[in-house]
């Protein structure tokens, strides 16, 4: 898998590092996750790895569209890798678990605007909310 992570740095013209390949391996196993999830994630790997670094690689992957930086409304900002193929995202209310939902149409936007008012729509966000299934079966314990 390594090999699949350097050739994906190699198409946006960015150094291999251990850091970045750390990043991407963690975003791949744990989709969806907090900045401070990668940092503990990449740590428990390479426990030299500064937080710094790893917010640096987390930019340089974002702005180079190799990690998705997706931020529901009321969230922490999380990070995945499936990039590219304009899922959505279904958000649990309750705990703030998050999970895939394959777009229909599979390319952006898809939903046609009723009055785009001009623009040129490139994408269009959907963000599912609701309750997840542990959510919906453990009784709320009041705090
Ligand atoms: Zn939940
Ligand atoms: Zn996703
Ligand atoms: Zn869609």
């Amino acid at each position: 898998m390594t090999s699949d992570f350097e050739t994906q740095l190699r198409s946006v013209s960015l150094r291999v590092t251990r850091p970045r390949l750390a990043v991407l391996a963690a975003l791949r196993d744990h989709p969806h996750v907090d900045t401070d999830t990668v940092i503990a994630l990449v740590r428990a790997d390479q426990p030299t790895v500064s937080q710094q670094a790893v917010y640096d690689v987390l930019r340089a992957l974002t702005d180079a569209g190799l990690v998705r930086r997706i931020q529901p409304a009321g969230a922490t900002a999380r990070y995945e890798s499936r990039v590219g193929d304009n899922h959505h995202h279904i958000v649990c209310r309750s705990c703030g678990t998050i999970a895939d939902v394959d777009c229909a149409l599979g390319s952006a936007p898809c939903l046609t605007a009723s009055d785009d008012h001009g623009f040129v729509v490139d994408e269009a966000e959907v963000v599912y909310w609701g309750t997840c299934p542990d959510c919906a079966t453990t009784p709320r314990t009041s705090q």
